[in-house]
């Protein structure tokens, strides 16, 4: 749990002033995250009885399942993040507040953030996840996460600034290290990265860069359990280790973990070493515990809720999607930590938090489970449907695009990420694969380290 310590600067009179949200005379929820999870609630809410905050850290909403292809140069940030401001700027009664939250006072009915102290009649917890490490501190200090927008960037600068560097590089044994990507984690995000990077290396990369040697570039997926997409069907996972294997260039290393990375050097748990200098970490994530809620039970980071998406503990306050664990009959571990259960958990709560303020019983949540999906690369993918219906290949591939352009959040975000997917299709290129701001590596890793030395 990290637990961020609030600047004294502030006074509390200047921190209560700060975040400058009238009241405006009708009860007021606050949400904590505009994910997919927190702007479903807004939708769902009768607005005309609520006064609506929203605070993020960010002032847009990330379309997660799309940022490996920021990061693999398929696609431009802003095609897969929305202005959180723009999506409700019809609400009068909504107000958006760009802001971390640091704690929450449950006894004041408050929450503390980075701009300021905002009061709440109704809580509603929607944080999401961090990257987890399981406490290995060297990964944490080296490796490339894929949580968010700007590591995506970093990612894909870091990736053609390593082609540009091997260029010019005179070291065979630094090329290789340049040219050598490990990704670890072979769920759908390790998977759809792998491809991604075989895309590049089979039809985009050598046209740039023809003095290299591609059959050089190398692209891992180290998975610590005996399959890919364990949270899929056996079909899929032998599916998808096929295509990577076969299709897209993947060298895939199933029982496996990584052990130790000094930032040149792989280590993995069956005593071999790769030569990288590119280590993704998609490997797993842990829900965001915001100190403060001493009544609350959490497991494994997440919050516990009822059905109601309660946490239990408190009356007003709700945690939902992927910080939230709501343990039912079909899922006793808390629901899988996808969008789906987010948009219908968020969905679930905006109509409740109304029944509760007109006095009506609220109803529980039930998960409507429509399937799984993940794409391998170019014409392949996967899918597992309910009545267990699995199928793969071009029109799985076809579906899992028509579906992702259903769910991105504004018109212009899926007119201009399918414009993109027609040009990389057709072209076989990627249109955006450009370093604007250059990402210094070891600068970054350096400036990690101190940060994580503050927090031990
Ligand atoms: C790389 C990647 C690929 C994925 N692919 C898929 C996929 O293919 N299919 C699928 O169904 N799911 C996928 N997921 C999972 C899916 O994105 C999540 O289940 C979903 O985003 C959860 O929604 P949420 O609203 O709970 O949290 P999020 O969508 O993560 O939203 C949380 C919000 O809270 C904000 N926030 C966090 N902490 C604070 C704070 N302290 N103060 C203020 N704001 C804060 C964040 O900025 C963010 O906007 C993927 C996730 C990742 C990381």
């Amino acid at each position: 749990m990290s637990v961020i310590e609030i600047s004294e600067e502030y006074t509390s009179k200047d921190r209560h002033l700060a975040t400058h949200i009238p009241d405006i005379g009708k009860p007021r929820i606050v949400i904590i995250g505009g994910g997919f999870a927190g702007i479903q609630v807004v939708k769902n809410l009768s607005m005309k009885d609520f006064q609506v905050v929203m605070l993020d850290r960010h002032n847009y909403h990330t379309f997660q399942p799309l940022l490996y292809q920021v990061a693999t140069a398929g696609l431009e940030p802003d095609s897969i993040a929305g202005p959180l401001r723009k999506i409700f700027d019809e609400e009068e009664n909504f107000f958006f507040r760009m802001a971390a939250v640091e704690s929450i006072s449950p006894e004041e009915n408050t929450v503390n953030t980075d701009i300021g102290r905002v009061r709440y009649d109704y809580l509603v917890i929607a944080v999401g996840t961090q990257t987890n490490y399981f406490g290995n501190k060297s990964i944490e200090e080296l490796a490339f996460p894929m949580k968010q927008v700007p590591q995506a960037l970093n990612l894909r600068s870091h990736i053609l600034q390593n082609f540009e560097k091997a260029v010019t590089s005179e070291d065979p044994e630094e090329v290789n290290r340049l040219t050598s990507f490990v990704i670890v984690g072979g769920g759908p995000t390790g998977v759809e990265l792998a491809g991604a990077l075989g895309e590049l290396k089979k039809y985009v990369l050598p046209r740039d860069y023809p003095e290299l040697d591609f059959r050089q570039m190398k692209v891992y997926l180290v998975e610590g359990l005996e399959r890919l997409l364990p949270s899929m069907s056996q079909y899929a996972s032998k599916q998808a280790r096929k295509d990577l294997e076969q299709h897209f260039d993947t060298i895939v290393k199933l029982k496996t973990m990584v052990k130790e990375y000094d930032g040149y050097q792989v280590h993995l748990s069956n005593g071999e070493t790769i030569p990288s200098e590119t280590l993704i970490w998609a490997a797993g994530v842990k829900g965001i515990i915001l100190p403060g809620l001493e009544k609350a039970k959490v497991d494994r980071s997440r919050y516990v809720v009822d059905e109601f998406s309660r946490v239990v503990g408190y009356d007003n306050i709700f945690a939902i999607g992927d910080v939230a664990k709501m343990s039912t009959k079909e899922y006793p571990d808390g629901h899988p930590q996808v969008a789906p259960v987010a948009i219908q958990q968020g969905t679930r709560l905006g109509k409740n938090l109304t029944r509760l303020i007109r006095g009506r019983e609220m109803w529980h949540f039930t998960y409507f489970n429509k399937g799984y999906m993940a794409t391998v690369g170019r014409n392949r993918a996967v899918a597992d449907l309910p009545f267990k219906i699995k199928f793969s290949g071009f029109l799985a591939w076809l579906s899992w695009m028509f579906i992702h352009l259903v769910y991105l959040i504004g018109f212009r975000q899926k007119i201009v990420t399918l414009g993109n997917w027609i040009w990389n299709y057709f072209t076989y290129d990627r249109g955006t694969r450009l370093i604007i701001r250059p990402f210094n590596y070891r600068k970054a890793v350096s400036a990690k380290k101190k940060v994580l030395e503050k927090q031990v």
